[in-house]
């Protein structure tokens, strides 16, 4: 193998997914609806392919469908608060996997130093080291009054002096996603603003992922990093319409920055994947047409898958609270992260466990509860597992009866 690829073999997804299906269990793993996205969707693509001369079952523009770039530019430019150039501000990329992938390979290079937030989306780790660079971490930490109730993604936060400190000559970006996989953070604006200064202060990239941006619960807010002052030029923000619509099958995502920095992804584009699936383009541009019509009212999937899983949200809550494993509310996202150490009296790990505590529970729970979550070590540095083994993340972007199925294990448990 290349050597680019030492130490980037193991990976979790691949690992867990097929754990969740040989054990056959209710499945709060991986991160999908098991729902289908809006039917004006699907009805979307099925014409796309149906329709004779539509030319949607060929090829289309390499760094985007261009009815989508169009939607999407004005779409994000309203949000943003600038015009948006469909041909040269958007680059459309398959899923926000490849649109990060674009950007470490474009932009990160031998030696560079990209600052990571533990806990982070796992890929960010392996993507950095592929390009060459070397990921620095930092954690984020439940502050002081941790063990108030009830416990709060908010509660974590970044030491800014710590931050700070993580900042030197060689950091060429740092990734930020908000709201946060695993834990379901939503950073306020002044944990932005703390982010943004280094960044701008340094020169430092960002690299921000916001799959997740339009579920935030509680009437909260989601802020744009890139709309911070000075931001904008050297922010990358990346999008998913597969989170966005409840459509991860189609690997839709997209990236939206200045010229002079998707310049370099769309040479990362154009040499490996050249373009994404025309008719999940074309199905996806007219979903944003919708949205844009329906901005913020009653109508809109946005605003209805929000306020869905917020009730998902709480049901989750309550059922892990009344099982004993005290569960973090999330702010935002499809996840919640829950603290199993209450159960290693009852599922103690073997003497010579070689995996940090929550792999071996989760494995245990998969195999004799037929349940699946992830393990939270997995989105962490290799050498601090070891110190965040006591969380397990569920997945609530489920149907009623899959959560009822999970209630019911979880109930029963004892
Ligand atoms: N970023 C985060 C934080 C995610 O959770 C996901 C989920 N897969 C992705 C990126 C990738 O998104 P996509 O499915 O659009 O590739
Ligand atoms: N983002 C999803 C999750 O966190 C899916 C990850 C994946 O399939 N690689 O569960």
């Amino acid at each position: 193998p290349a050597r680019r690829l030492e130490g980037t073999e193991k990976n979790i997804w691949v690992e867990l997914v097929s754990l969740a299906s040989k054990y056959q269990t209710v499945n709060l793993g991986q991160g999908f609806p098991d729902f289908s996205p809006p039917a004006a969707l699907k009805e979307a693509f099925v014409r796309a392919i149906s329709e004779e001369d539509s030319g949607l079952n060929q090829y289309t523009r390499a760094f985007g469908h261009p009815p989508l770039v169009k939607i999407l530019a004005e779409f994000f430019g309203k949000l943003f608060g600038r015009y948006l150039d469909p041909l040269s501000n958007v680059l459309v990329t398959v899923g926000a996997y490849q649109g990060l992938f674009c950007a470490f390979q474009a932009l990160v290079d031998e030696g560079d130093e990209v600052i990571l937030i533990e806990p982070f989306f796992d890929c960010y780790e392996p993507m950095v080291q592929m390009a060459g660079g070397t990921p620095v971490y930092i954690p984020l930490r439940p502050s002081p009054a941790e063990g108030h109730k009830p416990a709060s993604s908010a509660d974590w936060r970044l030491d800014p002096e710590e931050l700070a400190a993580k900042f030197t000559k060689r950091t060429k970006a740092i990734v930020v996603n908000t709201p946060n996989n695993p834990l379901g953070k939503v950073f306020a604006r002044d944990e932005l603003q703390v982010i943004a200064d280094l960044c701008t202060r340094h020169n430092v990239l960002c690299f921000s992922d916001e799959v997740y941006e339009w579920l935030v619960y509680d009437g909260g807010r989601h802020t744009r990093i890139a709309t911070l002052p000075g931001m904008w030029e050297r922010t990358l923000t990346i999008g998913s319409a597969g989170k966005s619509f409840s459509a991860t099958g189609w690997k839709v995502g997209w990236v939206m920055g200045p010229d002079q920095l998707l310049t370099h992804l769309r040479t990362v584009h154009q040499n490996s994947v050249y373009h994404c699936p025309t008719a999940a383009q074309d199905a996806v541009a007219y979903g944003f047409q919708l949205e844009l019509e329906r901005f913020g009212e009653p109508d809109s999937y946005f605003v209805q898958l929000r306020e869905e899983l917020q009730r998902k949200r709480d049901r989750l809550l309550q059922c892990l609270t009344a099982v004993g494993m005290r569960p973090i509310a999330p702010e935002g996202s499809y996840f919640m992260l829950a603290d199993i150490s209450d159960f290693k009296a009852e599922v103690p790990a073997p003497e010579d466990c070689d995996q940090p505590y929550d792999y071996f529970f989760v494995k245990w729970m998969m195999e004799k509860k037929h349940l699946a979550a992830i393990p939270v070590s997995a989105f962490y540095a290799p050498d601090h597992k070891k110190h965040f083994e006591n969380f397990i993340r569920f997945c609530f972007v489920k149907k009623e009866e899959t959560l009822d199925a999970a209630e019911e294990i979880l109930r029963s448990w004892r």
